[in-house]
């Protein structure tokens, strides 16, 4: 375990469920580019996608300046359009099921495993229709799909598979690194991820044309970047296709190299608190880790219990933040929101393992900052709220 850095030992303050790590190299990192000659479109750009699409074992790597911005850039690569569906898990931030409107496309929302609230590979070839294009899967809480039964359906149906893996930096699926498991792998660098750099995101992939398509998306649909005509000594370029400015700063990227240094580390403490955690709570009863698949090895952008009982959920949540443990429910299982439901006529009842989970999981505190004694901090609140509250 390594020792939390100064100023955050005082284990009597606020934990939130997440938070970032920023050090002196971080910010030299950022400063050094302030100073540079290149703020944006420059070369820690590039530098920023080798490096971090290598960690990932992918091919090409595509900076943007968010991950929804991310999982945007590579809907749009698949080509999927109007009229077409692409089939998401319920249980997950909004922006996965958005993605596929930015473009014009219908989500189509699958279910979650019971055990793990990972996409249902049985429930998405239910779901499979003739309008059917992609599907979009999302590594819930870092831990890596059904990638075999995914690719499988994927495959067999000529579908394109879009993995949102925005909770899953340094994870691994039968040995593979998340990154090579899909068409298309989208990664955020918002503080609560694995690595930021404030905001920002990342698009990989082993296919050169789906790389050079969402170059050209974060670039307003236009084929060359400010740095290539300067070095080219032309002004000349041509916008082929409507594309937004998805652009990542320099200094972000300066600051996603540096972070990325780190990232081995901090997966291992990750994977050192779960295992605390779920030491602590072994004997439990009535809060419930979520369960892990062999093969698989989990990233842990989050720890998700499940609260057992009637109402219980939502006790152990105010009784947690009123003493200052910043617990948080992640998700609000997206059929659900009232945009959806107003727009598709999603409700109740659509995804019945989604809507189960979404009253009992509750996310403890964790990131790479925390030590042994926060987490038992943590787990003695529970066990005393379960022996006054049961
Ligand atoms: C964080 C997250 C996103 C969005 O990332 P931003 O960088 O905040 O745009 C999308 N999907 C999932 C599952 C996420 O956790």
């Amino acid at each position: 375990m390594t020792s939390p850095p100064a100023g955050t030992g005082a284990h009597d303050e606020y934990l939130p469920y997440g938070r970032q790590c920023i050090s002196d190299d971080d910010i030299d990192a950022v400063v050094e580019v302030l100073r540079s000659a290149w703020l944006t479109t420059g070369p820690m750009v590039e530098a920023f996608e080798r490096a971090f699409s290598a960690a990932c074992g992918a091919s090409f790597g595509v900076a943007v300046n968010s991950g929804t911005a991310a999982l945007h850039a590579a809907v749009h690569a698949t080509g999927i359009g109007p009229g077409e569906e692409m089939i998401v898990p319920s249980m997950t931030f909004a922006a996965t099921a958005n993605s596929a409107l930015y473009v014009g496309a219908t989500p189509v929302f699958a279910d979650v495993e019971a055990d793990t609230l990972l996409l249902d590979p049985e429930d998405v070839a239910r779901k499979v229709g003739s309008n059917t294009r992609a599907v979009m899967s999302v590594d819930y809480a870092g831990q890596p799909c059904d990638y075999d039964r995914l690719s499988g359906i994927t495959r067999a149906r000529g579908l394109r598979l879009v993995a949102d893996s925005c909770h899953a930096v340094g994870a691994t699926y039968g040995g593979r690194p998340v990154g090579t498991l899909a068409d298309v792998t989208a990664f955020s660098f918002h503080p609560v991820k694995h690595l930021t750099t404030g905001e920002g995101g990342m698009a990989l992939t082993a296919d050169e044309s789906l790389a050079a398509a969402m170059r050209v998306f974060r670039n307003h649909g236009i084929t060359s970047d400010h740095r290539t005509r300067e070095q080219q000594g032309s002004w000349f370029y041509e916008m082929v296709e409507l594309g937004y400015n998805l652009r990542l700063t320099d200094f972000q990227c300066a600051l996603g190299l540096s972070q990325l240094s780190k990232i081995g580390r901090w997966v291992a403490q990750r994977r050192a608190l779960a295992a605390l955690y779920d030491d602590r709570l072994a004997g439990s009863i009535d809060v419930v880790p979520l369960a892990r698949r062999a093969g698989r090895e989990h990233a842990y952008h989050l720890y998700v219990v499940r609260v057992i009982g009637e109402g219980r959920r939502d006790r152990l949540f105010r009784f947690l933040r009123e003493r200052g443990i910043g617990v948080n429910v992640h998700y609000v299982p997206v059929h659900l929101h009232p945009y959806y439901r107003k727009r598709f006529g999603t409700g109740p009842g659509l995804c019945p393992m989604a809507e189960q989970a979404y009253s009992e999981i509750l996310t403890l505190p964790l990131y790479p900052a925390m030590d042994e004694a926060d987490v038992d901090r943590v787990v003695k609140l529970i066990a005393e709220w379960s022996t006054v509250a049961a």
